[in-house]
């Protein structure tokens, strides 16, 4: 398996009147060719703050640290100028951002919007770039004939996630990063837009990185599934490794918490206790407050991320085999 993308040691700083906030912190994560890589986090836990920095648009005044490192296909995106970084963009990376649906320009047709898009990057006649529009629009079952002459506000919702979508599919990327690509929809249409995605990465085969809080959604259609936690992902794993065999205990906690993985509602339970204020985050492992397991030495130290094998990553202290050789730490 190929690694299309390594995210190297990101951490991504906040200036703020109360102090520094550090909404990413020494993320390293693995993003393999052809498959559906989910980033899965409770709101405030830094996924928004990742998809961006990926593509080093960071919103201001957020700061990419120093020694932070975005390797696609080798190559590190943040070592770019701004010039060479426009080549990546779209044309080799995509990118749905949350709410995508807002950024359509309200007062320009979407067929001018397809145009503009694709002008920007590369060069065709007006024709052949409607003939790849109505392609894609016809792809993500919309009608291209009606969307095309359309003005935003003439669409859904839905529709216009769509569209975002086959705009993102434009100049053929061969990653799509979709950030909460359904959030503000209802669950009908979420579906739909899944269905459609999955569709997608079928036919193709291309690659996604999917942020999201919806840890059951994705579990239908992820290959990879990482978990963030206040800035930090704390576990990370093949789909079924996570699922049958989670280690980390705020993974367990979501997993138990999530509506639809239980069939006994009555077995639901969601974590206790709310995550930290990332201005002053809890010394030692960020989740020991609402840990069940947390020892002494879990509200000293940082726990690392530890390979457990077959691609498991997990970052807590119950598997860390120093902790367990000083007897102060106890597995399950
Ligand atoms: Fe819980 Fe300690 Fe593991 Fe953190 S390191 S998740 S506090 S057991
Ligand atoms: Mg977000």
């Amino acid at each position: 398996m190929d690694e299309i993308l390594q995210i190297r040691n990101l951490s991504v700083e906040f200036y703020t009147r109360r102090g520094v906030l550090r909404a990413v912190d020494s993320v390293s994560l693995d993003v393999y060719k052809n498959q559906i890589t989910a980033v899965v986090g409770e709101s405030g836990s830094g996924k928004s703050t990742l998809a961006s920095a990926i593509l080093n648009v960071v919103q201001t005044p957020g700061i990419i640290v120093e020694g932070s490192e975005i390797l696609f296909e080798g190559v590190d995106l943040l070592k770019l100028s701004e010039e060479e970084m426009r080549k990546y963009r779209w044309n080799e990376i995509a990118m749905v951002f949350q709410a995508a649906q807002n950024s359509l320009n309200p007062v320009v047709k979407i067929k001018d919007q397809i145009l503009e898009t694709y002008k920007a990057h590369r060069s065709a006649t007006d024709q052949e770039i409607y003939e790849r529009a109505s392609k894609l629009l016809d792809y993500v079952r919309l009608d291209p004939e009606r969307v095309l002459k359309s003005y935003p506000h003439e669409l859904s919702g839905g529709m216009k996630q769509r569209v975002i979508i086959a705009l993102s599919l434009l100049l053929n990327p061969k990653l799509l990063i979709l950030d909460e690509p359904t959030t503000a929809l209802d669950v009908i249409t979420q579906a739909y837009i899944f269905d459609i995605l999955v569709q997608l990465h079928k036919d193709t085969g291309i690659t996604m990185l999917m942020f999201t809080h919806d840890v059951a959604i994705v579990a239908k259609i992820a290959d990879r599934l990482a978990v963030m936690y206040a800035g930090k992902i704390v576990e990370v794993g093949d789909i079924r490794e996570i699922f049958y065999n989670a280690k980390h205990p705020y993974t367990r906690g979501l997993l138990n918490a999530a509506p639809s993985l239980l069939d006994d509602v009555s077995k639901r339970k969601a974590i206790k206790g709310l995550p930290p204020d990332m201005i002053s985050p809890p010394k030692g492992c960020r989740f020991h407050p609402r840990c069940s397991l947390a020892n002494e030495y879990c509200r000293e130290y940082e726990p690392c991320m530890k390979d457990l094998g077959n691609k498991h990553l997990v970052a807590c202290h119950l598997y860390d085999k120093e902790a367990l050789k000083d007897g102060s730490a106890d597995v399950n």
